[in-house]
């Protein structure tokens, strides 16, 4: 059935495969490895379930090393992954600029939607959208990774110093808890903010956004990156 409907996709991998594909990437873009442990905390699944993926996704020419402590993305997997990567940002912005979804579902509902697009339609969303070089949430597109250098992890900033908040990034955005929290406090894209404290001791710093105090986690705050000012 699915065949029929949609021809175009045949060379594509599953969903599933596609959602490992993604993760993997973000992974090999900021830590130069995917270590298989740290996959499976990503993806919240036992690790015997990642070993089998894992396997399955070597024997179909998407990554190498199955076995060894990390594996690495095939020439075939990588461009597989900047296509889904491209198709869930585009998402993204068709979500927010078009449809007005809230910026806290944004991402979840990318997801379901990522899968769908046909070559011809992210043509179309491209046309559409202009050309971007970040998802809403700051991150960058396949090959725009240069565009995000200049900006500074959160943790990096000490008391005194501000910015403005530029990116939230992927692993963050994939926590609904996390974006929700960090949305309904105005922490978004384009907020203003200070650090007026930082406490190792306690893995915490507090950051004033519109006028209001917040304290967050190193754990968090690690995922978010400012312009400085
Ligand atoms: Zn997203
Ligand atoms: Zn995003």
């Amino acid at each position: 059935m699915t065949r029929a409907i949609f021809p175009s996709h045949d060379s594509r991998p599953t969903r599933t495969i596609e959602d490992y594909l993604m993760t993997m990437s973000v992974m090999e873009r900021d830590q130069g490895e995917i270590v298989a442990a740290r996959l499976a905390e990503r993806m919240g699944v036992a690790p015997p379930t990642v070993t089998m993926t894992l396997k399955r996704m070597e024997r179909d020419g998407w990554i190498t090393g199955t076995g060894r402590k990390a594996v690495r993305l095939t020439e075939t997997g990588r461009a597989a992954a900047h296509s889904v990567i491209r198709r869930h940002m585009l998402a993204e912005w068709l979500l927010v600029e078009m449809l007005k979804v809230p910026l806290e579902q944004v991402h979840e509902e990318a997801h379901g939607i990522e899968h769908a697009i046909s070559p011809q339609l992210e043509a179309r969303l491209r046309e559409a959208l202009g050309d971007r070089q970040v998802c809403p949430h700051g991150n960058p597109f396949p090959g725009c990774e240069s565009v995000v250098q200049a900006w500074t992890a959160l943790t990096d900033l000490r008391a005194g110093e501000g910015g403005v908040l530029r990116r939230i990034h992927e692993f963050a955005e994939d926590d609904p808890q996390v974006i929700t929290f960090l949305y309904a406090r105005g922490l978004t894209p384009g907020a203003s903010l200070r650090v007026q404290e930082v406490l190792p001791f306690n893995q915490t710093l507090t950051v004033e956004v519109q006028e209001n105090a917040l304290t967050l986690g190193f754990a968090v705050a690690r995922y978010l990156f400012v312009e400085r000012t």
